[in-house]
């Protein structure tokens, strides 16, 4: 037979599916392991919201709508993001797809031709790396270390950029580190973009997850040049407690932008559930407390598991501002022998901490840190108290 596309082909597996592979396994052997891997909140979906999309089907909203998301659920997100972020966005400048996930790739689709280059800022989120390629463009990282709070410096994207530079993503909170970039920082990072004109893709899928009363501050309302250059990706996911839904938009800055995109997808998946689509206009139009009540939550679970962390010998993390991530650095470990186990990485880490101390951790070797691990506390207390309690056994054996 012919050979596959050579592009396609190429694109790695997820990365954090060995150990997943592996949890899951033990799970259904009844082994009482804990998982600290999926980035998804434990919460369920708020009632509203749920019932806003069980009356969509009961009132037969179960048919084509534009490609891009129904005119009223476009305009919703409009008000919600000049409510939150003081963004100012047509409805026509949005468009809705399957998840933060889809609304990536078809802003990669939009703007990339082979050969084109993106800056992505390490550690990153896996699947911006393969999705740049999957569209043949070219992932270029800039890697930022703990030393400089896991955030790029202008002078070090001032010096990835070249001819064949098209876009920058900003991911603002970012995964897997939880940092949070301030005013300057951004203003400083967006004047370079502007210098070299390039797009800005600011991914915010986490904006609502900023701790200890922290302002968050959209890249694109910095001022309007930038806002031009920006293309905005956010959703329900995260803040509303919504993956399954599978709703996601990209703010156009420039609506030529938001008009390939929604004529690539129109070809590529049509809009997304008729019914999730009314269901998300009740997220950003309907009552916000839930929000509020799940972003407590998250900050109580972010202080206690920072701190038990940094209260063990041998690992160490710095304290995260947003999303609901936690990096463990474990370069001090590596050498050592556990769980009958050298550590020679992260994943050797992760294997042997999942083997033998029971606990799923992601190895962040395919983040760009191949010395840290990451935690996710959106899971339940309890389960964050077992998993540290099983990290200071498993190292102390
Ligand atoms: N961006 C980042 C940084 C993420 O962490 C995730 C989810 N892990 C997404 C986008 C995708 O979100 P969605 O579920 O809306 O596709």
């Amino acid at each position: 037979m012919k050979d596959l596309s050579i592009i396609r082909s190429a694109v790695s597996p997820s990365a954090t599916l060995a150990v997943d592979t592996k949890f899951k396994e033990m799970k259904a052997q009844g082994i009482p392991v804990v998982g600290f891997g999926a980035g998804e909140p434990d919460f369920d979906t708020p009632d509203h919201i749920k019932e806003a999309g069980i009356q969509a089907i009961r009132d037969g909203k179960t048919k084509y709508t534009p490609t891009p998301g129904t005119v009223s659920l476009r305009k919703a997100i409009a008000y919600r993001m000049k409510e939150d972020l003081g963004l100012i966005f047509d409805y026509d400048a949005i468009v809705v797809s399957n998840g933060a996930k889809a609304c990536l790739y078809a802003t990669m689709i939009t703007l990339l031709n082979p050969g084109d280059e993106v800056i992505v800022p390490g550690p990153y989120w896996v699947s911006y790396t393969e999705q740049i390629s999957m569209v043949g463009g070219v992932p270029v990282v800039v890697m930022a270390g703990e030393e400089q709070c896991f955030k790029i410096t202008p002078q070090q994207l001032e010096s990835a950029v070249t001819e064949k530079t098209k876009a920058v993503i900003i991911n603002n909170p970012a995964n897997p580190t939880g940092m949070v970039y301030n005013r300057d920082e951004l203003l400083a990072l967006a004047e370079v973009c502007l210098r070299h004109d390039l797009y800005i893709v600011a991914d915010e899928i986490y904006y609502r997850l900023c701790y200890d009363n922290r302002e968050f501050v959209s890249i694109a309302s910095l001022s309007e040049e930038i806002r031009q250059h920006c293309i905005v990706i956010n959703g329900v996911s995260k803040s509303y407690a919504m993956t399954g839904w599978r709703c996601g938009f990209a703010m156009c800055g420039n609506k030529r932008v938001a008009k390939v995109m929604s004529t690539c997808l129109g070809h590529l998946m049509g809009n997304i559930g008729a019914m999730n689509q009314c269901a998300m206009e009740e997220a950003m139009l309907g009552p916000q407390d839930s929000v509020f009540v799940m972003q407590k939550v998250f900050e109580e679970r972010r202080n206690y598991l920072v701190e038990r962390i940094n209260s063990i010998d041998g690992v160490s993390c710095i304290k995260p501002s947003g999303a609901f991530y936690v990096m463990m650095n474990i370069e001090k470990l590596i050498g050592k022998t556990l769980g009958g186990r050298v550590i020679n990485s992260a994943d050797d880490f992760a294997i042997a901490f999942l083997e033998k101390g029971l606990v799923a951790v992601v190895a962040c070797t395919a983040f760009g840190a191949p010395h840290y691990v990451r935690w996710t506390y959106a899971t339940s207390m309890e389960n964050i108290k077992e998993g540290v309690d099983r990290l200071e056994k498993f190292l102390q054996e």
